[in-house]
């Protein structure tokens, strides 16, 4: 049995330690099994980045009549439709910071790289155009990893792109273009382009005193399933089909574009924000941008199997949609599939009282923002 060390990557070859005896060194060149029409490339070696680009251009080519030129030019060409507005954003998702090469699957750090990205889309009620991502991986991550039996298994970067590519199919999004770097971290900055009729977007600004507070699915979900993945003695005590449903959440979160979508088309919601930093903070954002104040009702959240009202609260990562809706108006139990629950309402703001407050045995208290926090 070979036991193989990476020692270094240098002048475009790899140099490996065979058993701590003997050391090789190999040129950086690719194969790939695109061209004899697998699904999915694999390198063999660690590709260059012309070969690795044609195969997620292989990978990424789909039809879309907002797309008139792809991945491949200098730029994307897009069509604008008539009457529409362009929704854009962009995330940065860093090893060590938002996903760990340690204990997420590749395929969870593409799924929630885009998920990030089109949550965004469906908090202003807009449809998918197209993705762009820049990619930073170190080169280990290029080249199939060594499993237990001595066989190749697939890359990172491949299983990367599976998970990325399959959310990406459905909902529609083309990836249209990009930037890849060899990096000593593995980093994902992913772009959205989404499409909504002028002047309707959902926007953080328009709640009003009097209005309902509502969310789409359950909270604390991404939560619990990151205190799991930090603590395996609990994690091994669950049956196996128990611990892939708490983790899911974590790893494969949904955004809610149908719901986003449908909010937005019958006009129900005068304000709505997606759930990435924990409801404390993002319900705070919220208040600000309409210049209200909230109470949350703790007896009505829709906490998820096995999350606690902590996490519900504070955790961040659910990415459902929060939202308010005039009082008059009837809402419907779920929005394509999703629940959707009454959580609140939203208040007039005042300078001596609370932005945001917790109704909790028939008390209430000061909400603070307590959710994710950047630089801290
Ligand atoms: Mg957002």
């Amino acid at each position: 049995m070979f036991r193989i060390t990476l020692v270094c990557v240098k002048n475009g070859s790899l140099r490996l330690d065979v058993n701590s005896r003997e050391t090789r060194t190999i040129p950086l060149t690719y194969s790939s099994s695109m061209a004899s029409g697998s699904q999915s490339p694999v390198f063999t070696q660690a590709p260059g980045e012309l070969e690795l680009i044609a195969a997620i251009r292989r990978r990424a080519a789909r039809r879309s009549p907002d797309i008139r030129l792809g991945i491949g030019d200098d730029c994307a060409l897009l069509r604008i439709r008539p009457g529409e507005e362009l929704a854009v954003t962009t995330d940065l998702s860093v090893d060590g910071r938002h996903f760990r090469l340690g204990t997420h699957p590749p395929e969870a750090v593409g799924h929630r790289t885009l998920a990030r990205g089109l949550s965004d889309i469906a908090a202003m009620g807009a449809r998918p155009v197209a993705a762009f991502l820049s990619l930073g991986l170190p080169v280990e991550l290029t080249i199939p990893q060594l499993t237990e039996n001595d066989s190749d298994s697939k890359p990172w970067s491949t299983r990367f792109f599976d998970g990325l590519l399959a959310l990406a199919t459905r909902h529609k999004t083309p990836l249209a273009g990009g930037d890849l770097c060899q990096t000593t971290q593995a980093a994902a900055d992913i772009v959205l382009l989404g499409g909504v009729p002028r002047g309707t977007a959902l926007l953080r600004s328009g709640a009003r005193p009097g209005d309902l507070l509502y969310v789409t699915g359950t909270l604390g979900g991404s939560a619990a399933g990151l205190a799991l993945l930090e603590d395996p003695a609990a994690s091994e005590k669950l049956p196996q089909r128990t611990r892939s449903k708490r983790l899911a959440p974590h790893f494969y979160p949904q955004p809610r574009l149908a719901q986003g979508d449908y909010l937005r088309r019958r006009k129900l919601a005068t304000a709505a924000i997606d759930l990435s930093d924990g409801l404390s903070t993002d319900l705070h954002h919220l208040c600000q941008a309409s210049n209200v104040a909230a109470e949350v009702d703790a007896a009505l959240l829709p906490i998820a199997a096995g999350a606690t009202l902590e996490q519900a609260l504070h955790g961040g990562e659910d990415y459902e949609l929060l939202f308010t809706v005039p009082p008059e108006i009837k809402m419907p139990k779920a929005i394509a599939g999703v629940p959707i629950t009454r959580i609140g309402c939203v208040m007039a703001a005042h300078k001596s009282s609370p932005k945001v407050s917790l109704l909790s045995y028939e008390a209430s208290e000061p909400l603070l923002p307590r959710g994710w926090q950047h630089f801290v």
